[in-house]
């Protein structure tokens, strides 16, 4: 079943079942305390928080999402994007408990010739949390799941709240298993990569205290009006269903790996480590089309910052398949292509998304020659002084004036051995931010655009970029 069929039997499921079907928000989130939208119910937080009063009870979305700290799993786990989509279906003090689980169970597991997903019930395996014997109840008596598929979970994974005070919640999760190719038995509890997590839904019954962080607070009592929030990963769902071992290699992302392998020559399959190259390239890829699609451009700071380490790293990773050309054109094109047929607005505004992504492939390719060279210095000297870390000072050198993601000079390093002092790096960071706050106020003309600093560096490099070829060991 392709993605686009998974995402149009999902919102006709619910839209039957009364849920207002409502168009995925931008990636730009609209709430001061996020950068980018990491969760389907992030557009609906004013009707869960009480806020504002919900147009409708009952709502239904698949939501573009962006998890920039899932960065170091990707193409290394089976799962896990930078870039996905969520679908989930909501209720504003509507159904509950009762009605979730078995909405969930029912479009699971409904055959697909009568709009469902066909999965096999006796695969589903289900976590609630530890304390909440009413889901287990639930799944076991009203649904049927035998009680030896059922495992319990702490506040780790399976509690959800905002991290401050308001709605929280335990979570009771839906597992596929992908049989023993993917590990030892024994249930989601003991092995997450044979029973891939698929769907999340999540109770909304108190109402949390202070306290610190997402583990320790008190529950100070019921919520008023009882909510739920779901959210199920449309590429792990079609990862199931299409029969592919990654969600990398499900059928929009498996087009830019072989965008990727024709342009670099470098089979799919051949060796762990260009397999993980490719399947970052394509992850990465599509995440910056859907970043600049959204509106956001290459920079230093935010947002603008996220996008950037994403696309560097996707560059650098086809330079570590062999690539000594400019690439993103072609992988921005067929990006383009595939996530059009869902997103329209990206093919009417193709022009704009190749220019910003070209000129940020221009500017690190004009960089990175130079910049690997003051790196390999660098790591010459650490080791000539008896050291295994790489000082914060030659982290932020390469980021101010060559324009290194940290990440990138982490992983450049760690292939040579070395770790880096990331503390001073980000001290070194946070002087300069201070700086250029104290001249802004000074100079009282606005705050000093250290993204014209960065122009200046990037375009005064006279090196010509004549290839990577250090280092073709295993990509990270
Ligand atoms: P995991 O434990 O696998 O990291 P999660 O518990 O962090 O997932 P949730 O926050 O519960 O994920 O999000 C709801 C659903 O979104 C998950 O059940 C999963 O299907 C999907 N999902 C979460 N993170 C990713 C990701 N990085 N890439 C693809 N799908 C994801
Ligand atoms: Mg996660
Ligand atoms: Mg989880
Ligand atoms: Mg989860």
């Amino acid at each position: 079943m392709e993605s686009a069929e998974i995402r149009r039997r999902w919102l006709r499921f619910f839209e039957e079942r009364g849920h207002t079907v409502v168009p995925s928000a931008s990636l730009i989130a609209d709430d001061p305390t996020l950068l980018l939208v990491p969760a389907g119910m992030v557009p609906f937080k004013p009707y869960f928080l009480g806020e504002v009063k919900p147009p409708f009870p009952r709502a239904t979305s698949v939501q573009k999402c962006v998890r920039t700290p899932d960065i170091e799993e990707v193409g290394k786990t089976t799962r896990h994007g930078t870039f996905f989509q969520m679908c989930g279906n909501f209720s504003f003090g509507d159904y509950f408990k009762e009605g979730a689980v078995k909405f969930a169970w029912e479009l699971l597991t409904l055959p697909q010739d009568q709009g469902g997903y066909g999965l096999e019930p006796e695969k589903l395996w289900i976590t609630v949390y530890q304390d909440d014997d009413e889901a287990e109840t639930l799944w076991r008596d009203v649904v049927g799941v035998p009680a030896e598929r059922i495992q319990r979970l702490g506040k780790k994974d399976n509690f959800w709240s905002m991290g401050v005070p308001g709605p929280c919640g335990p979570c009771s999760e839906i597992n596929y298993d992908r049989g023993p190719e993917f590990g030892a038995e024994g249930g989601p509890a003991v092995n997450d990569e044979r029973y891939v997590e698929i769907w999340n839904l999540v109770f909304m019954q108190y109402e949390r205290g202070p306290g610190f962080g997402k583990d320790d607070f008190e529950i100070l009592g019921d919520l008023p009006a009882k909510n739920i929030d779901t959210g199920l990963g449309l590429e792990r769902l079609a990862m199931i269903l299409q029969g592919v071992h990654n969600m990398y290699e499900t059928d929009t992302l498996r087009v830019v790996i072989d965008k990727a392998t024709e342009l670099t020559g470098v089979a799919y399959g051949a060796d762990r480590g260009s397999d993980v190259s490719l399947r970052v390239v394509a992850d990465h890829l599509r995440t910056s089309v859907m970043l600049i699609g959204d509106g956001v451009t290459p920079g230093n700071e935010g947002r603008g910052y996220v996008l950037r380490r994403i696309m560097r790293r996707a560059i650098r990773n086809m330079r570590l398949l062999g690539s000594t050309q400019p690439v993103v054109g072609d992988l921005v094109d067929v990006v383009v292509r595939t996530m059009g047929e869902q997103y329209p607005e990206l093919v009417e505004d193709r022009k704009r998304i190749e220019t910003v992504a070209l000129a940020e492939e221009a500017a690190f390719l004009k960089t990175l020659k130079a910049g690997t060279n003051i790196l390999d210095t660098a790591v010459t000297e650490t080791r000539a002084a008896g050291s295994a870390v790489l000082p914060g000072e030659k982290a932020f050198l390469l980021h101010d004036t060559w324009g290194f993601p940290i990440d990138l000079t982490l992983e450049m390093a760690s292939e040579q051995g070395l770790s880096v002092d990331e503390e001073g790096f980000r001290r070194l960071m946070k002087e300069q931010r201070e700086r250029a706050k104290a001249d802004a106020k000074a100079k009282k003309q606005g705050h000093a655009d250290l993204s014209a600093y960065r122009e200046v560096a990037d375009t005064s490099g006279t090196t010509v970029f004549t290839g990577y070829t250090e280092n073709n060991g295993e990509a990270t």
